[in-house]
């Protein structure tokens, strides 16, 4: 059998004497969509982060197709696990500069326009001050910059909650497609349960730095149990 994607064994992170994460055990299939919900505070974001070692755990272990992510050099878990923040930051005088930054560094470089077509963006805007572009438009640049480093895995932290309602749709369409076309393995943090229900294949709940429980996305909108559950969401976030 094929190892998880992404395995976390009891992740903990401390941070001042306070437990941030305290004990998550989960895992993500190859391909999969997981999108982890929970209130403001929950960790969701530092857990998301343990995955290509921004936070460091304090305990527990992270696997990549089964191998620990500690006996890795952080670098090459960050090419292989990309992040796509909330607001995108981008750096460089150009859309083009901004998408080869990271390969560069790697002495490699890629075809931008094509790049850029993959994300839904017209690759005339190649040669733009990236800070000309709207908030949509540069989170999608901030995508395509993710994907320039071809990762397996793909971190998204509330990527939509910064963006109208129209390049919000862009985008989870984007996720859509870049699951389906690239069989890229997808963890997306999201804060509207509108969302959850149009990208993932699971959902898994974050409550104070511990899992709350996992469901298929189908019993956790249409199941009874999951019910309860939905409601709490929908009234924290
Ligand atoms: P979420 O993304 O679910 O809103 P976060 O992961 O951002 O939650 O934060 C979880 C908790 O940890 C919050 O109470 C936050 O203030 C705290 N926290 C996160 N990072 C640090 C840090 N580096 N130092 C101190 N507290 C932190
Ligand atoms: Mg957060």
């Amino acid at each position: 059998m094929e190892p998880d994607k992404v395995r976390l064994s009891n992740v903990r992170y401390a941070v001042g004497g306070v437990e941030i994460l305290k004990g998550v055990t989960t895992s993500v299939d190859m391909g999969e969509v997981v999108s982890i919900v929970g209130p403001s505070g929950a960790g969701k974001s530092t857990l998301l982060r343990t995955v290509n070692r921004l936070v460091e755990p304090t305990s527990g272990e992270i696997f990549l197709d089964g191998v620990a992510t500690s006996e890795m050099n952080p670098l090459e878990l960050r090419r292989r696990v990309g992040m796509v923040f909330q607001l995108p930051a981008l750096f460089g005088e150009t859309v083009a500069d901004v998408i080869l930054y990271g390969l560069r560094l790697v002495g490699r470089s890629t075809d931008v326009r094509h790049l850029l077509e993959s994300v839904g963006l017209n690759p005339s805007i190649a040669g733009r001050d990236p800070q000309s572009l709207s908030v949509g438009q540069q989170q999608r640049v901030s995508i395509a910059r993710a994907l320039a480093l071809e990762p397996e895995v793909l971190l998204m932290d509330e990527p939509t909650s910064a963006l109208d309602q129209a390049a919000r749709q862009r985008v989870e369409d984007l996720i859509e497609d870049l699951n389906s076309r690239l069989d890229l393995t997808i963890v997306v943090v999201s804060h509207a349960l509108d969302q959850v229900e149009r990208v993932a294949d699971r959902v898994l709940l974050l409550v104070d730095g511990r899992s709350e429980g996992e469901w298929s996305k189908e019993e956790f909108f249409y199941g009874k149990v999951a019910k309860q559950v939905r409601q709490f969401i929908a009234g924290e976030l």
